[in-house]
């Protein structure tokens, strides 16, 4: 009997079997139209199905209030660490935007948003991304054009337990790696984006939800393609879009609603982050989270074995043991080393539970 693979990579990473057996089953013959959405024309009815039951579904589940557009653009999460600059870093005459920088990705969008307009790091710089600054040690200027922050650090396992408050300037955020994991309020943001490759779906697509206000104010250098208002009044159809990447969407989408929406995702992911994190806090320093605890990600648990800092050796040991019993992708990321547990939603109770049961019992054996 095979043995069975439990993956916790932090993305592209699991999808839910059902969506996966569904495109099987639809890969070779679409609703019996005698070929495959990877052989598609973008611009026919059977496509157009499919991309407006994505954006009525996102819309559903995410309760989108109306004057917001919802894109499925090309480009990536990283595409829009320059495409947000490029539509709205000029909304106001200071050409001037505010960042949080939590961790890698919100380093990387200040970075990229730099060549377009001034960049205020709000708060003082952290040496360590394992805590978000006391909101009453940020300084937000109230001419930016808008506030930017990543909800969750997918490196570093740093997730916001509230909202930022920015006293009327615009919120932008990066869901990429908790979109769908939780409820939101998106009539807070200006705008939310999420690569779609961790909870939403494959990769190829970034899903860009915009209030309607916001567009229209790109530089004039701004590429055609990460235009908003071109690509919002063109329904993301102002050039080929990641077809088949959208119909994935569209599937994991009806996954999330058919399992009770995010309200149920996210009682299901306080579950299973709370059974590693309480191994790791029980464990007396063998596993060892660097986070902060209040703002320890869902998502994302990255860990250290063997002592503070981490024994290599021992956490070689550690993957090479967990991998023998079929639980993968549990490396953590160059840049920070150790161990990282993803546990997005398509990730089950039991699969978290098998690894729950791996960590007390390589506990119990090398302590
Ligand atoms: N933001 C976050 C939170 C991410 O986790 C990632 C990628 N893992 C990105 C942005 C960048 O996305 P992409 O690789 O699609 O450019």
């Amino acid at each position: 009997e095979p043995k069975q693979i439990i993956n916790f990579g932090a993305g592209p990473s699991k999808l839910p079997q059902s969506v996966l057996l569904q495109a099987q089953k639809e890969l070779l013959d679409y609703g019996g139209i005698g070929f495959s959405v990877l052989e598609m024309s973008h611009r026919s009815a059977d496509f157009g199905k499919i991309l407006n039951k994505a954006e009525s579904l996102m819309r559903e589940l995410l309760s989108i209030p109306d004057n917001y557009k919802v894109m499925f653009l090309q480009g990536g999460g990283s595409g829009q660490f320059s495409a947000i600059p490029l539509n709205l870093i000029g909304l106001k005459e200071d050409n001037c935007a505010d960042y949080l920088v939590t961790g890698t990705w919100s380093e990387r969008a200040a970075k990229e948003a730099e060549k377009y307009g001034k960049v205020n790091i709000v708060h003082p710089k952290l040496d360590r991304y394992t805590k978000i600054p006391d909101p009453s040690s940020w300084t937000l200027n109230p001419s930016a054009s808008y506030v930017y922050y990543c909800y969750n650090e997918t490196v570093h396992g740093v997730e916001y337990d509230f909202t930022p408050e920015t006293n009327g300037v615009l919120l932008v955020s990066d869901m990429s790696s908790n979109l769908l994991s939780r409820p939101v309020d998106v009539s807070k943001f200006g705008l939310i984006f999420a690569g779609a490759q961790k909870n939403v779906g494959c990769a190829g697509v970034t899903v860009v939800i915009v209030r309607e206000d916001l567009l229209g104010h790109a530089q004039k250098e701004c590429p055609i393609t990460m235009d908003y208002k071109v690509q919002a009044a063109n329904n993301s159809l102002y050039n080929t879009p990641p077809c088949y990447s959208i119909y994935i969407v569209g599937l994991v989408l009806e996954w999330i609603k058919n399992n009770g929406g995010s309200a149920a995702m996210e009682t299901l992911n306080k579950q299973k982050s709370s059974m590693i994190y309480d191994i790791i806090n029980a464990s007396n320093g063998f596993y060892e989270c660097p986070v902060d605890v209040s703002c320890r990600s869902r998502m994302n648990i990255p860990f250290r074995v063997g002592k503070k800092g981490g024994d290599e050796a021992l956490e070689k040991e550690f993957l090479a043991a967990a991998s023998k019993r079929g639980m993968l992708s549990l490396k953590g990321h160059r840049s920070v080393g150790g161990i990282r547990a993803s546990l997005y939603n398509a990730v089950t109770v039991e699969e978290t539970e098998a690894l729950a049961t791996f960590m007390k019992e390589f506990l119990k054996e090398h302590q």
